[in-house]
């Protein structure tokens, strides 16, 4: 391994990483949004650093209090709970968000839908064996689930969905969205050199690491995370993995993700891990789950069709698939 380099650790679906702390480093891990987030800052002093951090943590705050469907006091609640009754004013920020999701679901012809969020109650993944709901109570669901049916109107940044019952959901594209906000508050701070925003896998970094400009990736092997694949140098990136590793359930042997494919009403099988490496944690959060609802091959068909984006898809037999322009170096 270089030591000049810092180094980042894909283990399976989780990324660690190996920072090569400096005296003018600070770093913070802790639970928010569910999940678990690293911020590490690298400033002219710590003083700095430890300032940058706590406003990218507060950041995250902010953004967790506008997003959730769980706090019933956040206006997306709000806006689910006015489902097919009236449109609801929302700031400007959150219309944005719902507005560049639309784009993911036009751009993968549905496979990525906030409106997932209408059958969530269908399935519990908590890795236990659990039957299918029928035929009929999926068909039903996904009449819920349809992005055609928010309607936005930007002159007074209202929402309205149009469906009774149905529910939007930012799951597939908040913790990108949050890791994006919060390097961007981080980055706007007096003494800040780089640094890295971890949202549990989904993660940003940018700038000099306190040793140099390149940030270096290790791809591992899912069955033994001693064996790497290879490793990639990368400045200025981020890279998010969707895994089904946390949040699943099985059923006759079929390991169901915690992904929801909108045209049939189940979860998504067949992906253990997609990983996408591109300038951007929030395109690259909701590209990783809809990779997983498309498959391998539409899934890297539509990868291979952006610029600047890649992917690494691990499937349920472990094997590992690549976009056209991913080149791994080799150990
Ligand atoms: P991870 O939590 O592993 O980072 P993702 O970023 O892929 O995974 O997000 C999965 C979450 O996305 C689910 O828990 C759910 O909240 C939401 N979701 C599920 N299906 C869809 C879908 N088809 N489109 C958009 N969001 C989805
Ligand atoms: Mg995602």
């Amino acid at each position: 391994m270089n030591n000049l380099l810092t180094t980042i650790l894909l283990l399976f679906s989780s990324v660690a990483l190996l920072y090569g702390q400096t005296k003018s480093d600070h770093k913070e891990v802790l639970l928010l949004m569910g999940s678990r987030f690293e911020f590490t800052a690298n400033a002219d002093t710590e003083a700095q650093a430890k300032t940058a951090v706590g406003a990218g943590i507060e950041e995250v705050k902010r953004i967790e209090s506008l997003i959730s469907s769980w706090d019933s006091l956040s206006q997306t609640s709000e806006v689910n709970r006015n489902a097919g009754i009236r449109a609801i004013k929302v700031d400007l920020e959150l219309f944005e968000l719902i507005s560049r999701a639309i784009k993911i679901s036009e751009l993968t012809d549905g496979a990525f839908d906030i409106s997932f969020a209408g059958i969530d109650w269908l399935y519990t993944f908590d890795k236990s064996e659990q039957s299918l709901p029928s035929k009929e109570q999926r068909l039903k669901s996904i009449e819920k689930i349809d992005y055609r049916q928010i309607e936005l109107n930007r002159n007074d940044t209202t929402v309205f969905l149009k469906t009774k019952d149905s529910k939007i959901g930012f799951g597939g594209i908040g913790k990108g969205y949050a890791a994006n906000r919060s390097m961007q508050i981080m980055k706007e701070m007096t003494g800040i050199k780089g640094g890295l925003v971890n949202a549990s896998g989904d993660l940003i970094a940018w700038g000099d690491n306190g040793k140099s400009d390149q940030w270096k990736i290790q791809i591992s092997n899912p069955e033994d995370i001693n064996q790497t694949f290879g490793w990639l140098e990368l400045k200025d990136m981020s890279i998010v993995t969707s895994g089904d590793y946390e949040r699943y359930f099985t059923h006759d042997d079929i390991r169901y993700a915690h992904i929801i494919n909108p045209r049939t009403g189940l979860p998504t099988t067949g992906i253990k891990s997609v990983s996408i490496i591109s300038p951007d944690a929030e395109i690259g959060d909701a590209l990783a789950t809809s990779v997983f609802v498309l498959g391998r091959e539409k899934g890297l068909d539509l990868i291979d069709g952006l610029k600047n984006i890649e992917a690494l898809i691990i499937d349920d037999q472990n094997e590992i698939h690549y976009s056209k322009n991913l080149k791994l170096n080799e150990e």
